[in-house]
């Protein structure tokens, strides 16, 4: 029986660390969650090139959802979605929200792209899971058809799915988020590092 591919080729991993874009220690985030893996969030979509190959490895996952539309509700999320939408075939749209009165908002004359459409959810990092839970009820509430949700990784250690829809974590394969209760690097006597976020 052959062995399942990981999802994110070891090579970009490898980049990702060179880079200084991904850390390996035991980190504690603002959740209470424990991890061996850390994420430098701020620079990790500066790189076009580790970008777009965490994007390829994203769309590869959904390649045949028949996605029309990848939506994402912050900045963040749209530079990643970009590349995700590229790597579709056919290419598909993208939509992203900007803040208006403090809530992430699609513009009006975007509703075409998303009413009656089979659209991806795609943000970078989910950190409670509450940013996509109402993005997803905005975009339901426009029509949309939302078929799942991609991230690079899901910190949000008991969403398998958010508002209903299944969540993929590119890095949750390699990285687990680990209870602070049950974490293995713990339990090795270790104290982790404090995560801003
Ligand atoms: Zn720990």
């Amino acid at each position: 029986m052959g062995r399942e591919r990981p999802p994110l080729d070891p090579v970009i991993v490898a980049d990702l660390k060179r880079e200084g874009l991904l850390r390996e220690g035991h980190f504690v985030f603002r959740s209470g969650h424990h991890s061996a893996c850390l994420l430098d969030r701020d620079r990790l979509l500066a790189d076009p090139g580790a970008a777009s190959h965490m994007g390829y490895a994203l769309a590869k996952r959904f390649f045949t959802d028949h996605v029309a539309t990848v939506a994402a509700p912050s900045i963040w999320g749209a530079g990643l979605a970009q590349w995700v939408g590229y790597f579709l075939d056919p290419k598909a749209k993208v939509v992203y929200a900007t803040p208006r009165n403090g809530v992430p908002t699609v513009a009006e004359n975007l509703g075409g792209l998303i009413r009656d459409r089979r659209v991806l959810l795609v943000d970078n990092l989910i950190i409670s899971g509450q940013t996509l839970t109402q993005f997803a009820a905005q975009l339901e509430a426009l029509g949309a058809e939302v078929i799942g949700i991609g991230a690079l990784w899901n910190l949000n250690r008991d969403a398998t799915e958010i508002g209903g829809h299944p969540v993929f974590g590119l890095l949750n394969t390699l990285y687990e988020v680990h209870a602070a209760s049950h974490c293995p690097l713990c339990e090795l006597g270790g104290t982790p590092e404090a995560v801003g976020y």
